[in-house]
Parts: structure tokens; C-alpha cells; sequence
């Protein structure tokens, strides 16, 4: 290993190792170091990974990490109890019978609606929050200017009407704007779902309608790699090293040095000593401070970044089973899409509302994906508004409830085959947050509520990257637009670094 590079990246999450991929093309050697033994942070692992889906990686991204023939686009089946699943997919909205669903026109103009709003977002994703430093008639500042023009001239190219819906519920709750166009049922409880999927909120919670847009920001299509996740954390560490950058495993980053405000490299665990005038850091806000020394940062952004709100609430189940599950009145077609349990957007509010005060739902809102052979294939589950600070500890009486209540609910919603279930991973958003250095397990690696996004995420103080010494930035989830498979914080923040000119 050399000891000295232009840029070490902490962390070879996928937001870690895009960074990486463009700024080795930049021309920079380029180091990533990750404390893990495989590369692609929460994507991969086997069993054990986490993310079991792709719902928002843009199209030209799949393309670039030569993942277009190996995803496969899978519907999304609302699990009901008495039956009457919804399909939502290519061939439309219906029963699970084959009926179409009495609601089909109304969902499809709600989320055109809002993934057209989604569509105006979209620029604001993909590039560094606004941010007026220069003052607004400074040569940046006029370009931030034309940038949030854009998206008001879009806002004004779209008519009244809408220009006014947007402005309505973009504050709104997720609810309010569900319920105002579907009744209550498993396809409003799913579009619910979407909306909270790894927030520490419920669907009434405001902000709600902002992370369902965010989500809908490519489309809204869902995803399945066929021949498993490892195979797309894989495509992010082959990106980055056939760009150049070296990819170092069971590594981790102790410390980052600076002198005199000015990042100079890191110290790894085994006390290695790495020199380098840039650092990004894949880790949240107070963690990456604190490897800076706190003394290097500003007494209010510190305070900031003590306050981050990072609860992580979901939390990762998984089973192998003895054989193909059955879901009664499902094709067998349907067993490998995404089995949603939401059967209103109230039972969604519900599950959320233990979490609240540190308890496990016993009815929580879950997302299941069966992958591996028939003979024995894997049952992952992410399974919602299970809190990071259970009361009395994640004990082993606590994982076991956990368990069996996952299996409960998906029986109780037709799911059958899962008598012989055996428990693989049993993962609470606090083994998350140990396994992983997600600030408290979280998905976004903090909340994505109107308080932690755009230019006040993940904190006032480090947005745009930038985190007090100069050359140090932040690159992973908690940094803007914030979680899922997008890569995008990781492409804005070497983005800012080319910016910047260092190194
Ligand atoms: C249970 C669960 C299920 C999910 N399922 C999905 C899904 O199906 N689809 C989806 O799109 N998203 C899913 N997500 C969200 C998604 O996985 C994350 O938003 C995404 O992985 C964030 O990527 P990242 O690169 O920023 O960080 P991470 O993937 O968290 O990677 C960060 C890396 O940094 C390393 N690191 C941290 N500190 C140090 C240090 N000091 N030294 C060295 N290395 C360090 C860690 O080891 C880790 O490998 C899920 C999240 C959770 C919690």
C-alpha cells in the first residue's frame, strides 16, 4: 500500500467508492479505505446485506456500471389479509386475481402528478445544494440563482393548477395527499410505505409527501438483481478501481489529521499513516468530526452535529427457507417481486407509533424479497419503525420477538412455507449502526425530515460537502440529497472537491 495520496476516501460504501471512481478519472490517486472485509457498505454481503432492491438509481447510472442487463424491474404485491393483494406493475393496477383495481385512474394521475414533481426536484438532487457564499450577485452566487430559476421556470411552465398543488403539499403529510385521491387500502398503504421506508416518521408526519417524491425521483420502478446484490456492490468497486483508485479492505480510518485547519491525511487502525491534502468521509457528521478532533470545527457546528437526528428505524430480517413460500391467491409468478406489507396508510401510522417510545410494532410495516434457489431460498425482510434505543436493549429475547413477529405478520397477510424458517440475520438499526458506522443505523444515514435536507443537510455548517478544515468533505448518505442506491452524494461531493481545485 502506498502512504501517500492526493485523496483518501473513508468508507467503501457505494456513495464512497462513486466518489472515488470520479475523482481517480479526475487524475488524482485516489485511496478508499473501508473497516469491512467486502466493499459496497450496506449493498452486498450475502445473506447478510441489507438493501435487497433498487427503486431509485437513474438509468444512466445502471448503464455506466453495466448493471442494464443484470436488473430485473419487478412489480410491487400489497399484501391484504383477506386476500385481496394489489398488484402494481407493468401490466397496471390490479387483484391479484386479475381484476383491475377500481382505483387504477386515480393512482396513475396521483403519482404522474408527483413524480412530476419529483422530475422538477431531480437538478436539485444532482448537484450540491443551493448556497449563496459569495453573496447572490457574486459570479457563484448569479449561477445559483439561474439554477433555482430553472426550477422555478419549470414550476411556471406547468400551469397554475399544478404550480399551486406542488406548493401545497410539498410541506404536506403523505397522508392528506393519499387519502385525498384513494380510499383506504393496500394500494394507498403502499404508496404510504414508500413514504416513510427508513424514516423515524409515519405517513401523518410532515415531509412525508417530499421523501415519497424523492423516491419517485427516477420513475418510481423497482429492481432486482439477478444474480444478488453482491453483483451491484461489486459493479461500484470495479467502477472505482478500473478507474485507478485502490479499493483497501478490514482497514478502517482511526483518525484524521490536520494541521493549522488543513486535512494532511488519516491514521488507520493498525496505526498506518496515510498522507493526503483532500478526505472524504462516508461517515456522518459527528463521527467524522469527532476522527477530526472536535477542536476543529466551530463550537455551533459541533453542537449541530450532536443534534443530528439519526434514529435509524429499520431494521433487517433475514430467513432461509426449506422451499418456495406460497402467498394464498398469489401466482407463483408473483413470489419474487416486492411483497409489501401495508395495508393502509393507518396501519403504516400505527406500526410507527411504538417506535415512538422505544417498543417493537406487533403489526409493523415490512418489505419482503425471496431471492436464491428454490430449494432453499432467502427471505429478506426490511421491516420499519423498529427503534434503534429499544427499551431493555437489544437483548436476545428482543430479536427472537422480532423474528417471530416478521413471520407473524407476513403469515397473517397470506404469506405460508415459513414453518420451517430459519432465522439467518436478525440485524436492529443498532447492530447497523456498529457494523456499518451509519450514524444511529439509519438508512439515510439521518432523517430526511424538511429540517436535514437541501441546504440544511445533514447539518447547517457541512452542507455542501465542505466539513471545517480545509480538504475534508463529506461523501456518503447523510450529505445531500441523503439514502437509497443512488450514488448521488457521493457524485456531487467529488464533484465539489474538481470544483474546489484541491489536490
Ligand atoms: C436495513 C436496511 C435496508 C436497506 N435496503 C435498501 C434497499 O433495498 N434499497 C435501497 O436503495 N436502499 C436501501 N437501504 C439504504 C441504503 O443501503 C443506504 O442509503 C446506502 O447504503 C448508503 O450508502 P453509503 O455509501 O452512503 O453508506 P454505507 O452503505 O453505509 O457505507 C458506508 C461504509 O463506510 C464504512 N465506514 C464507516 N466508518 C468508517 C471508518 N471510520 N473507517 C473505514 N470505513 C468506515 C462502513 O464500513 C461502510 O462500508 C437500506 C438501509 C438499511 C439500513
Amino acid at each position: 500500500m502506498k502512504k501517500t495520496y492526493d485523496v483518501v476516501i473513508i468508507g467503501a460504501g457505494h456513495n464512497g467508492l462513486t466518489a472515488a471512481a470520479m475523482l481517480a478519472r479526475s487524475g488524482r490517486s485516489v485511496a478508499v479505505l473501508d473497516r469491512r472485509a467486502t466493499a459496497g457498505g450496506m449493498i452486498g454481503g450475502g445473506d447478510a446485506s441489507l438493501a435487497h432492491l433498487i427503486y431509485n438509481l437513474s438509468g444512466s447510472e445502471i448503464g455506466a456500471l453495466g448493471l442494464r442487463d443484470r436488473l430485473s424491474k419487478v412489480d410491487t404485491v400489497s399484501l391484504s389479509a383477506t386476500g385481496d393483494h394489489v398488484i402494481v406493475g407493468d401490466g397496471g393496477v390490479t387483484f391479484a386475481d386479475g381484476r383491475a383495481h377500481p382505483e387504477t385512474a386515480e393512482y396513475r394521475a396521483l403519482v404522474a402528478r408527483l413524480t412530476k414533481f419529483a422530475g422538477l426536484l431531480a437538478p436539485l438532487a444532482e448537484a450540491p445544494p443551493p448556497a449563496f457564499e459569495g453573496g447572490m450577485l457574486s459570479r457563484s452566487g448569479m449561477r445559483e440563482l439561474l439554477r433555482l430559476g430553472r426550477l422555478g421556470l419549470g414550476l411556471k411552465f406547468m400551469g397554475k393548477a399544478d404550480m399551486r398543488e406542488f406548493l401545497r403539499i410539498l410541506l404536506s403529510n403523505a397522508y392528506d395527499v393519499l387519502r385525498d385521491e384513494l380510499d383506504d387500502g393496500p394500494l394507498s398503504g403502499a404508496l404510504a410505505a414508500d413514504a416513510v421506508r427508513g424514516s423515524f416518521s409515519g405517513p401523518r408526519s410532515p415531509g412525508s409527501v417530499f421523501s415519497l417524491m424523492y423516491r419517485l425521483g427516477q420513475g418510481g420502478q423497482v429492481y432486482t438483481a439477478s444474480n444478488g446484490m453482491d453483483e451491484v456492490a461489486e459493479a461500484y468497486a470495479k467502477r472505482a478501481t478500473d478507474a485507478g483508485a485502490a479499493v483497501i479492505l478490514n482497514l478502517g480510518v482511526q483518525r484524521i489529521v490536520v494541521e493549522n485547519d488543513q486535512v494532511t491525511g488519516v491514521v488507520a487502525d493498525d496505526g498506518t499513516q496515510i498522507a493526503a491534502r483532500t478526505v472524504l468521509s462516508g461517515a456522518g457528521p459527528l463521527s467524522t468530526a469527532t476522527m477530526a478532533g472536535i477542536a476543529n470545527f466551530d463550537a455551533e457546528t459541533v453542537r449541530r452535529a450532536r443534534n443530528h437526528r439519526c434514529k435509524g428505524t429499520t431494521a433487517k430480517v433475514n430467513f432461509r427457507l426449506g422451499g418456495m413460500p406460497t402467498v394464498a391467491g398469489l401466482g407463483a409468478n408473483h413470489l419474487r417481486h416486492r411483497l409489501v406489507v401495508a395495508p393502509t396508510p393507518d396501519y403504516v401510522e400505527r406500526s410507527f407509533n411504538p417506535a415512538k417510545y422505544g417498543e417493537i410494532p406487533d403489526h409493523p410495516t415490512l418489505e419482503a424479497v425471496v431471492t436464491g434457489p428454490e430449494s432453499a431460498p432467502l427471505l429478506s425482510v426490511n421491516a420499519s419503525h423498529v427503534p434503534a434505543d429499544l427499551r431493555g436493549g437489544w437483548t436476545k429475547a428482543a430479536r427472537t420477538k422480532l423474528s417471530k413477529t416478521v413471520l407473524q405478520t407476513l403469515a397473517a397477510h397470506g404469506v405460508g412455507g415459513l414453518e420451517g424458517a430459519k432465522s439467518v440475520l436478525v440485524a436492529s438499526p443498532a447492530d447497523i449502526q456498529t457494523d456499518f458506522g451509519a450514524p444511529g443505523g439509519h438508512w439515510h444515514h439521518g432523517e430526511m425530515g424538511l429540517d436535514q435536507i437541501l441546504t440544511l443537510r445533514p447539518i447547517i455548517g457541512m452542507s455542501r460537502y465542505r466539513a471545517g478544515p480545509d480538504g475534508l468533505y463529506l461523501c456518503g448518505a447523510s450529505a445531500h440529497p441523503g439514502g437509497d442506491i443512488t450514488g448521488a452524494p457521493g457524485r456531487n461531493a467529488a464533484a465539489q472537491v474538481i470544483k474546489d481545485g484541491v489536490a
